[in-house]
């Protein structure tokens, strides 16, 4: 029997707890596990039998939170970690080694564009930069050195939608995994994997804990990627001298990803997410469909009426007919096109900073996804150490305004931004 996404979002990965009973999954506020003797402490070590040992690399309380996720991305496993940024790098670290590149959007939210072109660069490991919606041009930028194709299903902040399958095409034709983001959209209104995708990220500090509460990500495995079928992946598919010469990817097939993330990746690199934090995710995830749903009808509702202000330049949101990606939605994100989207104003930089001071309801904000509406103007704040030509490819120029859409009632968000808008001049 195969249930549905509200049953899941409630159920998957949780069940009562063996010890107690407890129906909801307790937070397991521990560091480490009491081994049964040695020959079991010695399993556990050797990856020989599947258990816990020490809260940096497993905790019962973020494992349910693993199963939960994976179960509703479609994946066959998954790995939390203490940020949607962790994350980033903790799908690229089994993938990448000194002198390889990944091929990314240009459309990305502020913050990965920054790790991307410069952070990564420590590690030896380069991005390309690349319109996703050319897609020669993402041909083009795949070389013998490139290990992955990186994008965002709903773009941060610009409203651009990802042709998933498109892309997953050209990666696959490539023999690369495609990674996408998938933070803006949750796994409610974008199944990356069902379009093709090998990994999903996200950061579960947005929709999916959905209040503003904890910083928190995710690596999903789709289970499905060949890592053998080349010599690109030797983290996955050759001998580990760390496990006395393990392959990942022979023994631990569709889940050699996840184990290799937990085994190596959080082992060693320690970005671990704490059980209080999987804790908040839990009880956010419980509400996801509903959230998106409403975050969608007042996304739609308060766009289009910006549509119409004779302050506002342009809407860049999915959901609306002018959109050049509302065909787009219809394959890729079917249920809507999420709660963020930007405005240009008339009134260029000056009128953005003046808008964003007067807003009353509205948080200024470097936050989305939460329950409550946000607002920032990339420009001055995420996007500020981007050069005024990346800002603008990546959406967020200087007379933009990112807004994310609460689940308030949108007559009172409407009266906020119309009280702004003319105060803004
Ligand atoms: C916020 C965000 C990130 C980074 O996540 P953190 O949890 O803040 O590290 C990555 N991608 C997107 C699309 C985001 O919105």
């Amino acid at each position: 029997m195969t249930y549905g996404f509200d049953t899941l979002q409630i159920h998957a990965g949780a069940r009562p707890d063996p010890a107690t009973g407890a129906r909801q999954v307790p937070i397991y506020q521990t560091t480490a596990y009491v081994f049964r003797d040695a020959e079991h402490a010695a399993a556990l070590f050797n990856l020989q039998e599947v258990g816990y040992i020490y809260s940096r690399l497993t905790n019962p309380t973020v494992a349910a939170l693993q199963e939960r996720v994976a179960t509703l991305e479609g994946g066959a496993g998954a790995v939390c970690c203490s940020s949607g940024h962790a994350a980033q790098i903790m799908a690229l670290f089994p993938l990448m080694a000194p002198g390889k590149n990944v091929v990314v959007s240009t459309r990305l939210y502020g913050g990965s564009i920054t790790q991307f072109s410069q952070t990564i660069k420590r590690f030896g490991w380069t991005a390309r930069f690349v319109d996703i919606d050319d897609l020669d041009a993402v041909n083009a930028a795949i070389d013998d050195d490139t290990r992955a194709v990186f994008c965002e299903s709903i773009a941060n902040p610009g409203g651009h939608i990802a042709d998933i399958r498109a892309l997953a095409d050209v990666a696959d034709a490539a023999g690369l995994p495609l990674i996408v983001d998938n933070t803006a959209a949750s796994p409610y209104l974008c199944r990356p994997i069902e379009l093709g995708a090998t990994l999903v990220v996200h950061s579960m500090t947005k929709y999916l804990t959905g209040n503003g509460t904890v910083t928190g990500g995710v690596v999903v495995d789709s289970g499905t990627f060949d890592w053998s079928a080349s010599d690109k992946f030797p983290s996955l598919s050759a001998p580990e001298p760390a496990y006395h010469g393990l392959k990942f990817h022979e023994t631990f097939g569709p889940l050699a990803f996840t184990f290799h993330g937990i085994a190596i990746g959080l082992r060693d690199l320690g970005m671990t997410l704490n059980p209080q934090a999987a804790h908040y995710t839990l009880m956010g995830i419980e509400t996801l469909s509903l959230r998106m749903q409403r975050h969608v009808e007042n996304a739609q509702t308060v766009s289009a009426w910006l549509e119409g202000h004779d302050k506002v330049a342009s809407v860049t949101y999915a959901g609306l007919e002018s959109s050049p990606y509302h065909d787009r939605m219809a394959k890729v994100c079917p249920r809507g096109a999420g709660g963020l989207f930007t405005m240009q104003l008339k009134g260029g930089y000056d009128a953005c900073v003046k808008f964003v001071d007067s807003l009353e309801l509205f948080s200024h904000v470097a936050n989305l996804g939460d329950t409550r509406s946000l607002v920032i103007h990339p420009a001055s704040t995420t996007h500020r150490q981007l050069t005024t030509e990346q800002q603008i490819a990546s959406g967020a120029g200087p007379d933009v305004v990112r807004i994310s859409i609460g689940i308030e009632d949108a007559k009172d968000l409407i009266a906020d931004l119309d009280q702004a808008l003319n105060n803004a001049g």
